[in-house]
């Protein structure tokens, strides 16, 4: 044991009964990852649980529903590439429960980052441990020379070992995640290659994300993540390998799905509450709820419901916001690109494009498709589109920036795409932290799950959407001393962590 391992996260409640004592009716609002979480933590504890979701399909951001290609040929269509990390702990139990060995992830052992002119890093072969994964990565940049290295601000580049919970927050919410790389001094070429990318990963603009969430997020998935940087996919479409056996193992343990149906407001009624419907004067009574609503259906469930009239609550809610826009454009080419592309490639300084995934060349029904018909199911993202620009405008690029990269797709026919542009991913502006909601309310049996919840420990999108479930479910079931879901972490600070306080000396060192 030398520190650096999953961590199980403190209990959320002290209950040691394995089931509800009596019985126990709960709604969960939102059947995506964080839903569904904290649907299964509660079924499997015995209460009474009823998913409401807007959509006809089970997922949200991560949801899949099925399409027909212009032949009539039914397929499975997503929201769009996700990756897999493997310190995903929480949500690799959620998906043991449909899959106990985890056979439907399959690693991408590679995933090269394409710059401007060529430009390649790769992310294979590094060391699993942190700090040696990042020196390695440092000495094989072609980008970065000894010189550079000696401008680099290395009090600043500490920060990304010393990942502290109380301390950064405390001392670099209030900066941007721009700010705080251009202090960083790399070389710009380098700078673009090793970090731009990072932000918008999570959808934000680096001038719009607070610095101590980057530092987070890269506490997270390198310098603090015990596994490596390789990530899975899911080897058929989300709603095969997923949401369908989900649905299904929930419903074996008494969940109703009430599927294309919103929720309007909460009321309360004596010690539970009333979960009025949209569209109807239907309304579910319950003892506990969970609203695991994206941040735009929180905000507005909540602006419905006056009786959540605690003040400092509802002003926290109404200052949570979204990010910029994403765009994801899936076309069906009707010839292969060329055999030795990547699955997944992450891009920088290309246009709006950040990542280009071939489908057949990881997941079952592309690969069908593509053997059947000799083409090639590719995949665009871009994150963080600033509002100005247009549908137009993204696919006009999108499409320049593929056959660019990849020139054998400038012959080839679309035999069908869809390209989505949303708008419903979280903000993590800078100084907001102190204010973020959590999982908890200041109201008896009424809980939060989502992936802007503010969790306990390091985490992000789909893991932390998994895990504000399970704390959820571990609350609300607290009230009858009922067993928590166990909830796993990476380690909670940087390997460095224990002299951040010492930094100021630092600097002097090391200006
Ligand atoms: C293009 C794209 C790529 C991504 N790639 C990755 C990745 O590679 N790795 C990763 O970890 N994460 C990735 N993410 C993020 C990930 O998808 C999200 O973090 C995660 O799915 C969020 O889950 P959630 O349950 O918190 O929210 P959501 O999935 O948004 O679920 C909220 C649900 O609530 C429902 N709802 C809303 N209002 C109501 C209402 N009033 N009544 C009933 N239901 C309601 C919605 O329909 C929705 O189903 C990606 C996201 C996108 C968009």
């Amino acid at each position: 044991m030398d520190g650096f391992e999953a961590r199980k996260v403190p209990s959320p409640g002290s209950g040691t009964r394995d089931r509800v004592p009596q019985p126990v009716r709960a709604v969960v609002v939102g059947g995506g990852l964080a839903g569904c979480a904290a649907a299964t933590a509660l079924a499997e504890r015995g209460a009474g649980v009823t998913v409401l979701e807007r959509n006809d399909y089970l997922g949200g951001r991560a949801g899949a529903w099925t399409e027909r290609l212009p032949d009539g040929q039914p397929f499975e269509m997503e929201r769009g590439f996700h990756a897999f990390f493997r310190q995903y702990y929480n949500l690799r139990n959620l998906l043991r429960r449909i899959d106990p060995g985890l056979h439907h992830l399959t690693p991408l052992l590679d995933y090269p980052l394409l710059g401007p002119h060529g430009a390649q890093e790769s992310f294979t072969g590094l060391p699993r441990r942190p700090p040696f994964n990042v020196l390695a990565l440092i000495r094989r940049t072609s980008r970065l020379r000894l010189r550079d290295l000696l401008r680099v601000n290395g009090a600043a580049a500490l920060e990304m070992a010393a990942y502290d919970p109380v301390t950064t927050w405390r001392d670099l919410d209030d900066g941007n995640a721009r700010d705080y790389l251009d202090s960083l001094r790399f070389p710009p070429d380098a700078r673009q290659m090793l970090f731009n990318v990072f932000a918008h990963s999570f959808f934000n603009p680096e001038e719009g994300m607070s610095a101590a969430d980057m530092l987070m997020m890269f506490h997270f998935y390198f310098m603090g993540n015990p596994e490596g940087l390789v990530f899975d996919v899911l080897d058929e479409p989300f709603s095969l390998a997923l949401w369908r056996p989900l649905q299904r193992y929930l419903a074996g343990l008494g969940v109703a799905f009430r599927m294309g149906t919103s929720a309007e407001r909460l009321e309360r009624r004596g010690d539970g509450w009333r979960v009025a419907l949209a569209g109807s004067a239907e309304a579910l009574e319950a003892d506990v709820v969970v609203l695991g609503t994206e941040v735009p259906a929180l905000r507005a469930i909540v602006a419905r419901s006056p009786q959540l009239d605690d003040p400092q609550w509802r002003r926290q809610v109404e200052r949570l916001d979204v990010t910029l826009p994403f765009a994801v454009w899936r076309v069906y080419l009707d010839r292969a690109v060329r055999h030795d592309r990547h699955p997944f490639v992450g891009t920088t300084g290309l246009g709006h494009v950040d990542n280009i995934s071939v489908y057949e060349l990881f997941e079952g029904e592309s690969r069908r498709w593509a053997l059947q018909t000799g083409g090639s199911v590719v995949e665009v993202h871009a994150y963080g589109v600033e509002e100005r620009v247009t549908e137009a405008e993204i696919r006009a690029d999108f499409l320049a920036q593929l056959h660019d990269l990849y020139p054998e797709t400038a012959a080839a026919k679309p035999l069908h795409e869809l390209f989505l542009l949303r708008r419903d991913c979280a903000s993590f502006a800078p100084g907001t932290y102190a204010d973020r909601t959590t999982v908890e309310t200041p109201f008896p049996g009424l809980a939060l799950a989502g992936d802007f919840v503010k969790l306990p420990f390091p985490t992000a999108l789909m893991e932390r959407a998994t895990a504000s479930g399970f704390l959820a479910a571990g609350r609300l079931l607290d009230r009858w001393q009922v067993r928590p879901e166990d909830v796993w972490s990476v380690p909670e600070r940087g390997l460095l962590a224990p002299i951040r306080h010492t930094f100021p000396s630092l600097r002097v060192l090391w200006p």
